[in-house]
């Protein structure tokens, strides 16, 4: 048949019924070699067109490609047909379980053991009346030291215990959070029942017990008539509601300068009941906190009558209620920043 013979229209026909009656991507590709392939009819219409006239030659160039391009477009349509029932295939069996439990791309953040123990100390303070105060790390050798009892010729005052800055004379880091109950005394007046809760620096070597600077919180109640019982009641309840019921207390008398008379308390290990274990290396008591009652002497610097007036400090390091209740055996772990070791306090 010759090119201005050929039935461009049915060729166009014939092309469309079969690409409209396809079945699989496999059938497609056998449809785009018999219709568009090099050996394809319109392929060959295209090579047969060098040999027409030269006035047959633009009509039927427009025509092959007309007809090439109508081709084309039902193979396009066709394969997008397939696209579209292969990809609902996949979504159809494809299930989706919203029940499972989602992929954790980001680690929880969680409190320090540090954070954790001084919240849960400051919350039983808090249930007896005690308001929170804060204070500057950096303070004067006079809040620190005059102003709680510590004359000028203390050992604590010296160096080898005290860093002291070279801001100005007399300016030091905090050894103890008291100048807090100082300043406090001196703000708000009587009566007072204060707590705090801060950083502490001492020059201190490091080792598995101490470091250069530690967490301290304390406790100041002045109030009239106040006296030994009244400390006493305050700690065992907040050690009965720390370590639990019936936590069996005892007072050592000890010394400390802004109280007088002063005690060391200790409690019965509420890890082994007083049996002795590791925790508390088999005495089956545990040291815990220094307290006493406020040194008229201290009172009387703040400008309060000590006649009138008297009140009760108790004092307690955090780091080491955090090693009790967490049974740390080294200081270390709780500044290492090892996410290893602070993850275990995912509570
Ligand atoms: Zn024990």
């Amino acid at each position: 048949m010759s090119l201005s013979n050929f039935d461009f229209a049915d060729l166009i026909k014939k092309a469309e019924i079969s690409f409209a009656e396809i079945k699989d991507i496999h059938e497609l590709e056998q449809l785009r070699i018999k219709f568009l392939g090099d050996k394809s009819e319109i392929k060959q219409k295209q090579k047969e067109l060098s040999g027409a006239s030269a006035e047959d030659k633009p009509k039927l160039g427009k025509i092959i490609n007309n007809t090439k391009n109508e081709i084309d477009n039902f193979f396009k349509e066709a394969k997008n047909k397939i696209e579209t029932k292969l990809l609902n295939q996949k979504l159809n069996t494809e299930k989706i379980d919203i029940s499972l439990p989602g992929i954790n791309a980001f680690p929880k953040a969680n409190l320090h053991p540090l954070s954790l123990i001084t919240a849960d100390i400051i919350e039983i303070f808090k249930r007896l009346g005690f308001s929170l105060l804060d204070g500057p790390e950096i303070e004067t050798e006079y809040y620190n030291f005059t102003a709680l009892n510590t004359p000028e010729n203390h050992p604590a005052r010296d160096e080898q215990d005290t860093f002291y800055t070279n801001i100005a004379p007399h300016i030091l880091l905090r050894s103890q959070t008291s100048p807090i109950q100082i300043r406090a005394l001196e703000k708000y007046g009587l009566p007072l029942r204060i707590m705090s809760a801060g950083r502490v620096f001492r020059n201190e070597e490091t080792n598995a017990r101490k470091l250069p600077f530690f967490h301290q919180f304390e406790i100041l109640c002045v109030e009239k008539n106040i006296n030994f019982s009244h400390l006493k009641w305050t700690l065992q309840t907040f050690l009965n509601q720390l370590f639990g019921q019936n936590t069996e207390i005892r007072l050592r008398p000890d010394f400390f300068p802004f109280t007088e008379p002063s005690a060391e308390v200790d409690a019965q290990c509420p890890f082994c009941k007083g049996k002795g274990c590791s925790t508390c290396g088999n005495r089956g008591w545990l040291e815990l906190l220094g307290c006493g009652l406020v040194d008229p002497n201290v009172l009387e610097m703040a400008g309060i009558n000590s006649k009138e007036y008297s009140g009760f400090a108790a004092g307690l390091g955090l780091e080491r209620f955090a090693m009790l209740k967490y049974g740390l055996s080294d200081i270390r772990e709780l500044y290492a920043g090892d996410l290893r070791f602070l993850s275990q306090f995912n509570i």
